[in-house]
């Protein structure tokens, strides 16, 4: 694992803001609110990241069983919607069951489901080389490309398009090595979890892994690629139109995303046109979150501790 500090991690962020749909801000300030019940009569669905809202690693973050439970009992549909990509829809509800959730497989839509939709329609994989470990989930589909943790990092010359999947057992020496072999050449490039970053907390501490959208970036940076990638998770619309098909959404304002990534949840639900919810008890924990909207430019409709 590799790790970063918040400061980087922003920076990654905010320099790809290219990458993600364009900002999309509601015109009245964010509303700071208790919790989520305090507003939930305004929508007909709920979108909940995973990270930093139910769980914080394997533990359930305080209260969010019980807003579950009482959403459920409210009649509220809801879905989480998560930049995982070690899950997918089959195995979902088992992952939240250790986690002390009761989420049915298909109330969690993951960028794993999404990544392997489109998996499904890879024309000549053996011009793709893929970040992932084995053995993934997703190894079915993943036959015929090329395994780069196989290569120790290093891109074969009949490698043209790059899928970053997932960061676990992905080295400094790997990324090193891809990067240089990727230099003077350019890739179509794909990522299935574009977060830049996993945060988790020791003693209150904040520290935080690199994840696949960190090593895109770097890769990008440091070899001058010019093509834009395809996001198969937040910020990027194709995940979130997922879960609307799914709840045949006609009207996104009555739609809310609560998460607390400004960068991924609150940017990429303000582009679809549903409301945004950002919590604090995730990657801002501890900072002010005030000055985090103000430095980022993202802004959502309300802020609340925790659900
Ligand atoms: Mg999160």
């Amino acid at each position: 694992m590799i790790e970063i500090n918040l400061s980087i991690l922003n920076q990654c962020y905010s320099r790809r803001l290219n990458w993600y749909p364009p900002v999309k801000n509601s015109e009245a300030a964010p509303r700071k609110i208790s919790g989520i019940e305090e507003v939930l009569d305004q929508f007909d669905l709920i979108m909940l990241d995973s990270y930093g809202v139910l769980c914080r690693g394997v533990e359930a973050i305080d209260g969010a069983v019980e807003a579950i439970a009482m959403m459920r009992e409210r009649g509220k549909a809801f879905c989480v919607v998560s930049n995982d990509t070690m899950t997918n829809q089959y195995v979902a509800a088992e992952k939240y069951a250790a986690r002390g959730f009761d989420f049915a497989n298909e109330e969690v839509v993951t960028s794993l489901d999404v990544t392997e939709s489109w998996l499904a329609t890879v024309e000549n994989p053996e011009r793709w080389g893929v970040i992932a470990p084995l053995p993934h989930p997703t190894d079915k589909l993943l036959e015929g490309m090329v395994r780069l943790n196989e290569c120790n990092g290093a891109i074969p010359e009949q490698v043209d398009s790059i899928l970053f999947m997932v960061g676990t057992g992905w080295t400094q020496d790997m990324q090193d090595n891809l990067l240089k072999s990727a230099e003077g050449r350019q890739f179509t490039m794909a990522v299935g979890n574009p977060d830049m970053g996993a945060p988790y907390f020791i003693d209150g501490q904040i520290h935080i892994n690199a994840t696949p959208g960190y090593f895109m970036d770097n890769l990008v940076e440091a070899t001058d690629q010019r093509a834009v990638p395809m996001l198969f998770g937040k910020p990027g619309n194709t995940i979130f139109q997922t879960v609307a098909e799914r709840h045949c959404v006609t009207d996104p304002s009555r739609v809310l995303m609560v998460g607390d990534t400004l960068y991924t949840d609150i940017l990429g639900g303000n582009a679809m046109g549903f409301k945004t919810l950002l919590l604090e008890c995730g990657v801002y924990m501890g900072t002010d979150i005030d000055q985090a909207i103000a430095e980022a430019g993202i802004a959502p409709d309300f802020i609340a501790p925790h659900l």
